[in-house]
């Protein structure tokens, strides 16, 4: 087991991935989480192969084969329905990158996380996980071993302190990263639909006949619509422009009047799946930062939307987040005390180049998705129909994912 101990500030799937890894490293964490309760919001969550791949070589593979939905299709269609192109998943996806793309539900994943980091049966150092304790500064009086400070008054001091502590980042702030958060001019309707219902009614049930994730493109707006939870839940995320108040308030309650008006004009089987029961839909404004090279300073590292919030059009914020941990532990395991500096450099150098890629691919997809109709979306669906691989190179590169050090990684 390794001298070396690390804090954690945020337990979203960032920080729990990144206790996870270092435990399977030997390394004991500490992980302080703002919030009084532990969890997610209740939606659910696109794992790319890149994901899965860490998360099954840290031993999560049988809880992620029975809580998740393999992918076998993503299927992006025109408002009307017309379909525009399908990207092959499934057993090809899973043959070429080594694990699967899957659907999940996002508490689902983050219990497991949690369990996987604190379980005392489990291997290496259990990590501690406490709620309520919000880290408010950073005492770096002794460099080399710089304490998280909590609103409690609590200080805990580590080798090395990881901001995992998402888009608002106090960590990033302390080591000079840039607070400038850009309005994407979106935002999101969130909600799970009853799975029984889609299935009962024939103009939806095409929705569970296949695990496919369903895109339905239109001018200014789309629709994601995937199954999750053995296909009792339809997850939908439908982005249109923000409102002001939302862009104010990040999260607002939203109705299920204003998710089916919202889509006025789609394909009717959107208004027949939109209209079906529901958990409330909730309002996200869509907020990111432009990519930045000010991952780490001295002991202190960021990782996950505190690095490299982005707009969830290539539904990878989660995953970059989950290989952010993977390859943070991977390199603390290798340094000494001294060499901790560097060693977050060769994290951040390693990472760095991969998520700045998928932050300008999601922007592009959200250029590209809200097309009016015209030349340039007939171009567009012209490439798209032309596309001829299985899976475009963009995302091919994105779920090849960031190499191990230490070679192949193997699931168990
Ligand atoms: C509509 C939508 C759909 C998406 N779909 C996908 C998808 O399909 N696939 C995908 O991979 N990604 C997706 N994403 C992106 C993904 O949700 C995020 O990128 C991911 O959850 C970020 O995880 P994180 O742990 O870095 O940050 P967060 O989830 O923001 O977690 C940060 C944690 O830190 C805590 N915290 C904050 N400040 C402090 C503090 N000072 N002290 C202690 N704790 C603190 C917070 O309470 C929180 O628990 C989507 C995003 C949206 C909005």
């Amino acid at each position: 087991m390794s001298e070396l101990n690390v804090v954690i500030s945020g337990a979203g799937i960032g920080g729990l991935s990144a206790a996870v890894a270092l435990r399977r490293q030997g390394i004991r964490a500490t992980v302080l989480e703002q919030a009084p309760q532990l969890g997610e919001v209740g939606t659910g969550l696109q794992l790319g192969p890149n994901a899965t791949r860490v998360l099954y070589s840290l031993g999560l593979r049988e809880q992620m084969e029975q809580m998740s939905l393999v992918v076998q299709e993503s299927v992006q269609r025109r408002w009307d329905g017309t379909v525009l192109a399908k990207t092959t998943l499934g057993a090809y996806a899973a043959e070429r990158y080594g694990t699967p793309y899957l659907q999940v539900h996002r508490a689902d994943l983050h219990s497991a996380l949690h369990q996987a980091a604190v379980d005392p049966a489990g291997e290496g150092p259990a990590a501690d996980v406490l709620t309520e304790a919000q880290v408010t500064s950073i005492d770096e009086a002794d460099p080399v071993r710089p304490a998280a400070v909590t609103a409690a008054g609590e200080r805990h001091e580590a080798d090395v302190i990881l901001g995992a502590d998402g888009i608002r980042s106090a960590v990033r702030e302390h080591i000079g990263g840039p607070a400038e958060i850009v309005d994407s001019g979106d935002m999101a309707f969130r909600t799970l639909i009853d799975g029984q219902a889609v299935k009962d009614d024939p103009a939806t049930r095409f929705l569970l006949d296949w695990q496919a994730a369903n895109f339905w493109l239109g001018h200014n707006r789309h629709l994601v619509v995937y199954p999750i939870r053995g296909m009792s839940a339809i997850n939908v995320v439908g982005v249109v422009p923000v409102s002001e108040q939302v862009a104010r308030e990040w999260r607002s309650p939203s109705t299920s009047e204003d998710l089916v008006t919202a889509y006025d004009g789609f394909e009717s089987r959107v208004r027949s799946l939109l209209s079906k029961p529901k958990t409330d839909p909730m309002l996200w404004a869509l907020k990111r930062q432009d990519p930045f090279s000010r991952w780490s300073r001295g002991s202190i590292a960021i990782l996950g939307d505190a690095a490299h919030a982005m707009v969830p059009y290539v539904s990878q914020g989660a995953s970059q987040a989950i290989e952010d941990g993977f390859v943070v532990a991977e390199e603390i395991s290798e340094a000494s005390p001294d060499e901790i500096p560097a060693a977050l450099k060769s994290y951040a150098a390693r990472r760095q180049e991969l998520a700045g890629f998928v932050q300008a691919a999601a922007l592009k997809k959200q250029h590209e998705f809200h097309l009016p109709e015209g030349p340039d979306q007939e171009q567009r669906d012209a490439g798209m129909r032309a596309e001829a691989s299985p899976i475009g190179a963009g995302l091919d590169r994105i779920y090849a994912g960031t190499p191990p050090r230490k070679g192949a990684l193997t699931a168990s």
